[in-house]
């Protein structure tokens, strides 16, 4: 028996029809099949677009206020359903059951966090330099947006779009990763319970000609997207084509700095915690730690202890610590990377290539030690849980291999010694420094954006992306 699967199109919930489909299936327990469902054609997107069209002009004329209600009320919803969204989440893309819950209520502070943004002032008054002369500043809704998310959130990605569309006075057309359709669903279920009006949101589940059918509609006015940075790069360049706008969150390749510095116990939590969370499978993951020589030897041994305590298997249980990967697509290419970085000659210290639980797509936390900064396993994103230690000199020679990749996401360093600290977080050129924190910490109300490969336009979360989400009127009225 598998779970009905409907697109959101005007209010309406209709199975999409298109000749491609998707088989879902637990990543924990590979005989599980969840939904096999049908991918959306161009005719549904073209249907879902002329939906959000119609929906454009009440929405807008909405009261801000109105729709902020709604969208804190949709954020409540998810909240209180944290625990059966968080268990759906694990048994769709295999997020351990404790990230899973966590997950969901985040995303429903993140829908009431912009939702607070509908009670603010929007724009400004201003002097004159004309007599009489009342002007002033309003943001105005681009109009309909399109957005397109990843697997390895499917709540929060989600919020941190449909939040500040909303709130900002916009209709939307998603189009979420095909893993998780009973995740993106339940987004839906608890907005349109809140009373979100037919047609302002429209869901539909597909894939890559789906998503492109969205990047290329001319009626679609912004784009936003997370996901890999090569379908961003191409997809801001194909918005920026027909003068629409765009805004891109990708990947990254991430380090930690252990410097000479360091609390040594909490270095290793923070690269264990980075690397190994969510099964390596976060744009913010530590997939490379730059360990300075002057205490390689000591971090190293006491980072494989910790290693070999970590518990892979069920992630419906809540002492594990490392569930599955999300499907046989990642698990090849994760699998893959460690198998070539073998065949390459460097040194694996933990996990390896196989499958380390049977019948699910588990893999070991994986290390390898003595990596090269120009070596592929320290250059590409592998996007699950391998850690690549790479010696440094010092700290100038972990800023260089910080900086020595395509990616500028998000770095850190692990010190006691704050000159480091703020000659580090001034240098490296990521969107997101962290200090005795993991790199994979983020909070909803900072700018979240990267650098070089991992990012294209204004950064999400946090109140910069509502300039994404408006546009600018200036209004000046004289009066005799
Ligand atoms: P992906 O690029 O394959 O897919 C992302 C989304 O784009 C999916 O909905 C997919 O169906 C859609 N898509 C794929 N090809 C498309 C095309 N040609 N046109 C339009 N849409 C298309 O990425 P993924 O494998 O789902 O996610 C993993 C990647 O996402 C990693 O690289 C990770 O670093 C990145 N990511 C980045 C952030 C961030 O905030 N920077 C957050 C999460 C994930």
């Amino acid at each position: 028996m598998t779970a009905q699967i409907t697109n959101l199109i005007n209010g309406r919930r209709i199975a999409p029809a298109g000749p491609e489909r998707y088989r879902a299936i637990n990543p924990a327990r590979l005989d599980e099949a969840l939904s096999d469902y049908a991918f959306s054609t161009a005719a549904d997107v073209d249907a879902a677009v002329a939906a959000a069209s119609g929906a454009k002009r009440t929405w807008r004329e909405t009261s801000a206020i109105a729709r902020g209600e709604i969208v804190a009320k949709a954020g409540q919803i998810l909240r209180a359903r944290a625990k059966d969204l968080g268990a759906l989440m694990t048994l769709e893309m295999g997020k351990p059951i404790g990230e899973a819950i966590a997950e969901v209520d985040y995303a429903g502070k993140v829908l009431q966090f912009y939702a607070a943004e509908a009670q603010r002032p929007t724009g400004e008054t201003l002097q004159s330099g004309r007599p009489n002369v009342h002007y002033y500043t309003t943001r105005e809704p681009i109009g309909v947006v399109g957005a397109i998310t990843p697997w390895n959130f499917p709540f929060s990605i989600a919020c941190w779009k449909l939040g500040p569309a909303l709130v900002t006075g916009n209709t939307v057309v998603w189009k979420p990763a095909p893993h998780h359709p009973l995740c993106s669903q339940a987004i839906i279920e608890a907005l349109l319970e809140a009373g979100l009006p037919d047609g302002v949101v429209n869901l539909v589940h597909g894939g890559a000609e789906v998503g492109g059918a969205i990047v290329s509609h001319p009626d679609v006015a912004g784009v936003s997207f997370t996901g890999s940075t090569a379908v961003g790069q191409a997809l801001y360049r194909a918005v920026s084509q027909r003068l629409g706008r765009a805004q891109c969150e990708m990947g990254g390749k991430n380090a930690l700095y252990i410097h000479t510095a360091a609390d040594l116990d909490k270095a290793v939590t923070l690269a264990v915690e980075g690397a190994f969370r969510s099964a390596g499978q976060k744009c913010t993951a530590t997939s490379r730690v730059l360990v300075d020589a002057a205490i390689r030897d000591d971090f190293t041994s006491r980072l494989l202890a910790r290693v070999a305590e970590l518990k892979v298997g069920d992630p419906t249980d809540g002492a594990t610590f490392l569930g599955p990967v999300v499907d046989d697509r990642q698990f090849a290419k994760v699998t893959g990377a460690i198998a070539a970085g073998i065949a390459a000659g460097a040194n694996l210290a933990a996990g390896g290539a196989g499958r380390a639980v049977e019948n699910g797509f588990f893999i070991a936390p994986t290390v390898f030690d003595g990596v090269g900064i120009a070596d592929p396993l320290a250059r590409d994103e592998i996007f699950g849980p391998v850690m690549a230690l790479v010696p440094v000199e010092n700290l100038e020679g972990a800023i260089a291999a910080v900086n020595a990749t395509d990616y500028g996401l998000s770095a850190g360093i692990v010190t006691r010694d704050l000159e480091a600290a703020h000659r580090f977080a001034r240098t490296v050129e990521t969107g997101v420094v962290n200090v005795n924190l993991p790199t994979a910490g983020v909070e909803m109300h900072a700018p979240f954006g990267g650098w070089k490969g991992s990012g294209l336009g204004l950064p999400e979360q946090g109140l910069k992306i509502l300039d994404f989400y408006t546009k600018w009127r200036s209004v000046a009225m004289q009066f005799a």
